[in-house]
């Protein structure tokens, strides 16, 4: 089959490989669509140390079920799933016994642990497959199994209160889908980012706001998400918070932080969290409100063929809304 691997730091290599196995577990899943997400940057990059070597990055796979192990249950041959980041959890150590699977130290990535979704085949666990909601194309899907439920976790990780001031920092993939649910269960949002094509995505999509990174937004915010993993941007958006605000950084990699003053950036209770990873309930609740709330996916369509150009789009900004690979 066709695949992108990673074997050197800093490049994306054509290969031909052989179509995977599935393990007992595990779903043989054809690839219809794949996502391009900022942490197949940091793993072509070498940002996250090397788990495999070479490895096919991707874990935003929408693909249909080929072959299944003779333990994988759930999703029959020929139905459309999801391939997630999050692939494995011990299921034994105290973070998963108390619903916070995300934080389990035994878990396993897809396009970094095992091979992910740049190729035409891949495989996954079928506990850890979602199913997908109608009405929705295979590249619309794509960016909602990363993008979307990683930013949905930093929106719950925000604590934003019902109709708050909502600022967000950095508008690509998952921001634009963050914003969705945000405005759909009330909030009014800010958006801040450098980009002027993601100020008038953000615009159109219900912002009441959009303006430049370090810019002030024009009110308090009650709570902020870091998107851009830019360093210099935290105590930015930290004294942009409002009293007892508080900033989720959903990035998974994040450029130094600069020196935070106590008076201007903590003070008056304003709190400072990172988002790790996501719990499969997390997915699923993002899924149905997702659809619930017809949260629209903009996106930017690269032939396979392509994956380097869509990368480095990526890492130059130049993608409005979310990359996605079409086989
Ligand atoms: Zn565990
Ligand atoms: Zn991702």
């Amino acid at each position: 089959m066709r695949a992108w691997t990673v074997r050197t730091p800093g490049r994306l290599e054509a290969a031909e490989l052989p179509v995977p196995h599935p393990a007992e577990d595990e779903l043989l899943v054809q690839v219809r669509a794949c996502g391009v997400c900022r942490t197949d940057l940091h793993v072509r990059d070498g940002d996250l140390p090397p788990h495999r070597s070479p490895v096919v990055p991707g874990h935003e796979v929408v693909g249909e079920v080929v072959a299944a192990g003779p333990r994988a249950q759930g999703h029959p041959v020929g139905s459309r799933v999801g391939v997630p980041w999050l692939r494995h959890t011990c299921g034994h150590c105290r973070f998963c016994r108390h619903g916070r699977e995300n934080l389990c130290p035994h878990s396993r990535y897809t396009g970094w642990d095992a091979d992910g979704g740049y190729a035409e085949y891949t495989t996954v666990p079928a506990a850890y497959a979602y199913s997908l909601p109608g009405g929705y194309s295979d590249a619309e899907l794509a960016p909602l199994l990363c993008a979307g439920i990683i930013g949905f976790r930093a929106l719950r990780r925000a604590e934003l209160p019902p109709g708050g001031r909502l600022g967000i920092y950095g508008f690509g993939g998952s921001a634009h889908l963050t914003a969705q649910v945000a405005m759909a269960e009330g909030a009014t949002v800010h958006v801040l980012t450098r980009s002027a094509e993601a100020r008038r995505l953000a615009l159109e999509l219900g912002a009441a706001s959009a303006a430049g990174a370090q810019d002030t937004p024009p009110e308090p915010l009650d709570a902020a998400i870091l998107f851009a993993p830019v360093g210099d941007l935290v105590p930015t958006a930290l004294a942009a918070l409002d009293a007892g605000g508080t900033l989720s950084v959903a990035g998974i990699h994040l450029s130094p932080i600069p020196a935070l003053d106590y008076e201007r950036h903590l003070f008056h209770e304003r709190t400072l969290r990172s988002v790790t990873s996501n719990t499969r309930e997390d997915g699923r609740t993002f899924l149905a409100s997702a659809q619930a709330h017809s949260v629209r996916t903009t996106v930017t369509p690269y032939p396979f063929a392509e994956a380097d150009r869509a990368l480095e789009d990526l890492a130059a900004d130049r993608v409005n809304g979310a990359a996605v690979l079409l086989m």
